[in-house]
């Protein structure tokens, strides 16, 4: 590495130092950490974050960051580290400090009044907190465009680099188009469900701690703890945390949440350690970061060839769940579909019109097209056009998730895209390996090793796109998703 690369590097790791010692407070905070110590910890981190916050956007850092940008013929390493922290920077430079200071402030009430909204069932309580986030959230982004831009693809563009209006529109055309209709044909010819099938909570973790070793999640660089929605937090390379979450009478919710979250840690784990405590550590982008846990969980997890080798040890493992299911039966169970009310509960067909919904409300409500005053109808509406399903509170419905509260417009398309890229890269897995045969032979070793190979290894060297056009050969195509989800369901 240049010396001026290898100076900025020594001034960041102080900053990246404390972003391991928050991670691990937050990890700690919903696993393990006793109740009352709550406030203390908020303060604490408080504390760090702002330490963090004046590395990041010191004097220095820009002094370092300008000699950087002198050096001639930077490596791939070295542009992607200039990259990162430009994105960084250009994300705040542009905002009035005082307007920043009022915007964390204001959503870090509106999470208590979100709360206390959805609580009650009480969008009108909510409403002008919503839209004085919006307003804030549009003059922020306006304060940003570049010439020609829409505000709203400039927030796309903070959460997924590259992904903005112009690829995305097609992609939830499509998925109007094909998915709705094939929705529909489903919802006519339902799979029943399993009778309720229960097991004790401490034989789900010993087996879960078995299936995360299994699908390759290294516990000697890992941990597992229990929360309410499960997490992953990765520190660095050597310590990855999975947070999961047993039910006793729903055995496969555990054991999806696990081989999800491994997924995100597997990916964490295969990054080049050599990125540890710098710009490029850890996974690239959410929706590519989604796209392996998803993998893991959909085109791994719910196959008949991934569960052959498998299910006679935890039916072993848990008979009180499993020793009266088939395998077929228990494969028809966690392949099933049916359009529900509320998105982190949706299958692997519906969960993309959920997101749908949102991306097209959110475009309205940037273009002006729409009221925060309209938004609980227009939810509904959408939900029984796409869904054929009406919530019947706003607590199931326009109030149900967290990410508005809290500012994060342009995020929800980043869940929908990570399914897509899966079902790419998973295309491409098939054409140069027998994938099935492997998972037969209870060999998960060279998916991951594909895995490590093609995208993992890279941190955030590499952009999403240019990763899948480097593994795949081509750009972002939705089609190979569509195409999936219209055989398997079509079937
Ligand atoms: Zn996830």
């Amino acid at each position: 590495m240049k010396e001026s690369f290898e100076k900025l590097q020594k001034h960041l790791e102080r900053s990246a130092a404390l972003g391991v010692a928050m991670g691990l407070f937050y990890w700690d905070g919903d696993t393990l950490a006793p109740k009352e110590a709550s406030e203390y910890t908020a303060k604490v981190l408080a504390i760090l974050s702002a330490e963090q916050f004046d590395i990041m956007m010191g004097e220095t850092t820009r002094e370092l960051l300008a000699a950087c940008e002198q050096e001639e013929k930077p490596s791939e390493e070295e542009e992607a580290i200039l990259r990162v922290i430009h994105r960084q920077f250009e994300n705040l430079e542009k905002i009035p400090k005082d307007d920043f200071a009022r915007f964390q402030e204001l959503t870090t009430k509106a999470h208590v009044v979100w709360r206390e909204a959805k609580e009650k069932n009480d969008y009108a309580l909510f409403a002008p907190t919503l839209q004085e986030i919006l307003d804030m959230s549009r003059k922020f982004a306006s304060l940003r465009v570049k010439e020609g831009q829409a505000p709203y693809d400039v927030l796309l563009n903070d959460c997924e680099e590259g992904f903005t209006m112009d690829i995305l529109d097609p992609f939830f055309a499509k998925m109007k188009e094909e998915i709705v209709p094939l929705l529909r044909k489903v919802q006519e010819n339902p799979v029943p469900k399993l009778p309720v099938h229960s097991c004790p909570l401490d034989k789900q973790r010993a087996f879960n701690c078995t299936l995360a070793t299994y699908i390759g999640f290294d516990f000697n660089r890992g941990a597992i703890g229990e929360t309410e929605h499960p997490f992953s937090d990765a520190l660095h390379t050597h310590d990855v945390r999975i947070a999961t979450h047993y039910y006793e009478d729903n055995p496969e919710s555990g054991l999806f949440s696990t081989i999800h979250e491994a997924g995100h840690s597997i990916y964490e784990q295969q990054i080049n350690p050599a990125y540890n405590l710098t710009p490029l550590g850890g996974g690239g982008s959410c929706a590519l970061h989604e796209s392996q846990s998803r993998f893991y969980e959909n085109m791994i997890g719910r196959r008949p060839s991934f569960w052959k080798p498998l299910y006679a040890s935890m039916q072993e493992a848990m008979p009180e769940a499993f020793e009266k299911i088939s395998l077929e039966e228990f494969l028809r169970e966690i392949n099933r579909a049916e359009a529900s009310l509320v998105r982190t509960e949706a299958d692997e067909l519906t969960y993309s019109l959920h997101i749908l919904v949102r991306y097209e409300l959110e475009k309205q409500l940037f273009s002006g097209e729409l009221t925060v005053e309209q938004l609980p109808e227009a939810w509904n509406a959408k939900y029984k056009e796409y869904l054929d399903v009406v919530p019947p509170t706003d607590t199931e419905g326009v109030l149900q998730d967290v990410h508005w509260s809290s500012g994060s417009f342009g995020y929800f398309p980043s869940y929908a895209l990570g399914s897509a890229i899966a079902a790419q890269i998973f295309a491409c897995m098939q054409k140069q390996m027998p994938v099935d045969q492997q998972l037969e032979e209870g060999n998960l070793q060279p998916v991951k090793d594909f895995l490590r190979e093609h995208i993992h290894r890279w941190g955030k060297v590499k952009t999403t796109r240019q990763l899948l056009l480097e593994t795949t050969g081509e750009d972002f195509n939705p089609q190979y998703y569509i195409d999936y989800l219209k055989e398997k369901f079509g079937r």
